[in-house]
Formats: structure tokens, C-alpha cells, sequence
């Protein structure tokens, strides 16, 4: 195996958010130790080996992190180019360049799926008002309108239902470089998490469904309320995706489920180069968990078994929710993860919790 590391070897993560925090308690699980990075403290700080506190541009800083460690991964996708690059040209990063760049513009990565044959919204590029009004006789309303880069959870996208709105709804993103997205009249949402190893192996768990509340995850079940030959589907789909991006690590693809007069298609929404809020269940639910198989694929092992133990409910604590963690501790069958944040504002996650029913 090339580049393998060993138990014992340092993996670098920049980010320490949650993601961060339940990656690096995996690696320490397989005998692997953690060295984050990020320019402000966060919930990875706490089970870590090594934390640096700098900037994305602090180029001392990126170095002595990078001679640290034998890979470089990261817990979000707005990773700067010229960050990735500095790493990339010291340590192997793992998801590489291409996954970044793709999925950190939704043209581009919109542009990507249709290339290798995967079904997405419809959608145009919005540089002006000129374009929007263009673009709006082409896909017709409703329509949404998401900047190229830099949403997430809802944030920088504003839904058009009237010709009339077009000039606030430019406003509404900044004026940035965006993209209008037809309306995808979806009957569930799904993901797909999967992982793909240095030697071009892929598993995928089985497909979340996910519903969302004010734009964030609130609950994931799985097995989805979908059809055996869809799910396939949707599975080869991830696996093609992350074929054709070279890709080393966990992968998420985030997916509309439609439903045509009883037959159901699959529409990709984004791509998502990382571990996932909706895979968080793998912990408790399943042989190998999304954040040990991204372990093991950056460090270039074998990827382990996704088989589920049961049927999965997983819900978010957010906000507020995160203060019944005591009333949780008592319930039988739940598992409890706190991500250790010492103030619940709103929106902000602050647990989970899974709940794994064998099935007969
Ligand atoms: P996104 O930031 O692209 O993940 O979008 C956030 C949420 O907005 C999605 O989870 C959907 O619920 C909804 N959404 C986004 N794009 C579309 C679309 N083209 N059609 C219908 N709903 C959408």
C-alpha cells in the first residue's frame, strides 16, 4: 500500500467542529493519533493529540502542521484552493483538489454530475439581473436561487415563485455569482455516505432518508422509504461520482427522491467531500462507522464492512434540544453524543442521539 500510515502515525484534519471531533476519536480507536487545525478552538480541541490555532493562509503554520502529520483530510468543504495546494505540495490531502474544487461551486459541480450522465436540477448561471431574467424564462417559477459558493444549511439561497421578485431576490444573495435551480418537486430526500480507498475500493451505507427543519438536519431514518433497484441506484450513482473525482475518503451525495406516477427517479442536489451529519447513526448502527471508514481510506488501509445492525433512527439535538440530555441518559436504546459546546444557541448543534432497532 502506498503511503499507508500506522497505528501510532499522526493524521492531520483541518477543522474542529463536531465532524472533526467524532473523526479523531475513531482514529484514536484504531491506534491513530489527531492533529487539528483550525483558526478558532472548537468541540475536535477536546480529543485531540495536537491543535494548531491559525489562519487558512498562515503559511508557517500550514508547514509545521503539514511536517507533523502523514495526511492531510479536512471536516468541511470551503477548504481554500491555495490552502489545499500548500498542503498538497508537503503531505498527501485526502479528499484531493478536484473534490474541493468541484464541490465548493455549485455550477461547477452541477455541470460535473451532468457530464458523467447524473440527473440534477435544472439550472442556469446568474452573474447579473439581466441573466436571472434570462435564466427565469428558461426554467420557468418556482425557482431557486443559491450563490456558487459558500451556502450551506439554506444559507445564501432564496426560493422565486413571482416574476415580480426577481430584482430583491438578486439582492437577497448579495448580487453574487449564483445559480437558478428549477424546483424539484421531491417526494422524500435521501444521501447517499459511501467511501473510497486509495486502491479504488467503494462501500456504501445503506440510503438515509433525512427531513430538515429550518434548513438543518433534524432526523435521519434508515433503511429510506425507497425501492430496492432505486437504492442501488442512487448507491452506484455515489460510487461513479467518486470514481470519476479520483477520490480517496468518505463521500456524500445529497439527493431528491421523486416520484413519477409510481415510478421513482433520483435527482442529485450536491456533493458533499467529507463525513455527514446524516451518516452520524454509523457510529451506533453499523460495523464500521462513516468517520473509522475515512480513517481508514485516508490512511490508505482497507475500508471496513458499512453493514447496518438494525433499522436506524438518529435525531439532532439543536439549540435548545441539546439541555434534554439528561432526560435522554435515562432512555433505554438511546445512544447519546454530545459534542461537548458550552452554549446552546439557536440552530447550533449540540448532540445526537441513535436509536438501532434489530430487525427480525
Ligand atoms: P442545499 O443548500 O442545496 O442543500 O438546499 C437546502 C435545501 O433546500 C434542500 O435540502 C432542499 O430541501 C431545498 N432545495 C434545494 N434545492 C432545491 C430544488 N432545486 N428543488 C427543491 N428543493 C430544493
Amino acid at each position: 500500500m502506498t503511503h499507508a500510515l500506522k497505528p501510532g502515525d499522526m493524521i492531520g484534519v483541518l477543522g474542529s467542529g463536531q465532524l472533526g471531533r467524532m473523526i479523531a476519536m475513531a482514529a484514536a480507536r484504531l491506534g491513530l493519533r489527531t492533529h487539528i487545525y483550525c483558526p478558532d478552538p472548537g468541540p475536535a480541541f477536546d480529543v485531540c493529540a495536537l491543535h494548531t490555532i491559525a489562519a487558512y493562509e498562515d503559511e508557517a503554520a500550514l508547514a509545521s502542521f503539514a511536517d507533523s502529520v502523514g495526511v492531510v483530510s479536512y471536516e468541511f468543504e470551503n477548504v481554500p484552493a491555495k490552502t489545499a495546494a500548500f498542503l498538497a505540495a508537503r503531505r498527501p490531502v485526502r479528499p484531493g483538489a478536484r473534490a474541493l474544487a468541484t464541490s465548493q461551486d455549485r455550477f461547477v459541480e452541477k455541470t460535473f454530475l451532468n457530464d458523467i450522465g447524473i440527473a440534477t436540477a435544472p439550472f442556469a448561471a446568474v452573474d447579473s439581473l439581466d441573466d436571472l431574467h434570462a435564466a427565469v424564462t428558461r426554467l420557468g417559477l418556482p425557482a431557486i436561487l443559491k450563490t456558487r459558493r459558500f451556502g450551506y444549511d439554506g444559507k445564501g439561497q432564496v426560493m422565486i415563485r413571482d416574476e415580480r421578485d426577481l430584482a430583491q431576490a438578486f439582492d437577497a444573495v448579495g448580487a453574487a455569482p449564483s445559480i437558478l435551480e428549477g424546483f424539484v418537486p421531491f417526494a422524500r430526500e435521501v444521501s447517499v455516505i459511501g467511501a473510497r480507498g486509495l486502491d479504488g475500493s467503494f462501500a456504501a451505507f445503506d440510503v438515509c432518508e433525512n427531513e430538515h427543519e429550518d434548513h438543518i438536519l433534524a432526523h435521519t431514518m434508515v433503511p429510506a422509504r425507497i425501492g430496492a433497484e432505486t437504492a442501488r441506484a442512487a448507491m452506484d450513482m455515489a460510487g461513479r461520482i467518486a470514481a470519476a473525482l479520483d477520490y480517496v475518503g468518505v463521500i456524500t451525495v445529497e439527493m431528491f427522491l421523486v416520484e413519477d406516477g409510481g415510478a421513482e427517479r433520483i435527482v442529485v442536489n450536491e456533493i458533499a467531500p467529507r463525513v455527514h451529519n446524516s451518516g452520524h447513526w454509523t457510529i451506533d448502527g453499523a460495523v464500521t462507522s462513516q468517520f473509522e471508514q475515512h480513517v481508514r481510506a485516508i490512511c490508505g488501509w482497507p475500508l471496513g464492512s458499512p453493514r447496518r445492525h438494525g433499522r436506524i433512527e438518529m435525531r439532532n439535538l439543536i439549540g435548545q434540544q441539546g439541555n434534554g440530555w439528561e432526560a435522554l441518559l435515562r432512555e433505554p436504546g438511546v445512544c447519546l453524543h454530545l459534542y461537548g459546546k458550552h452554549e446552546a444557541r439557536a440552530g447550533r448543534k449540540m448532540g445526537h442521539w441513535t436509536k438501532v432497532t434489530p430487525e427480525g
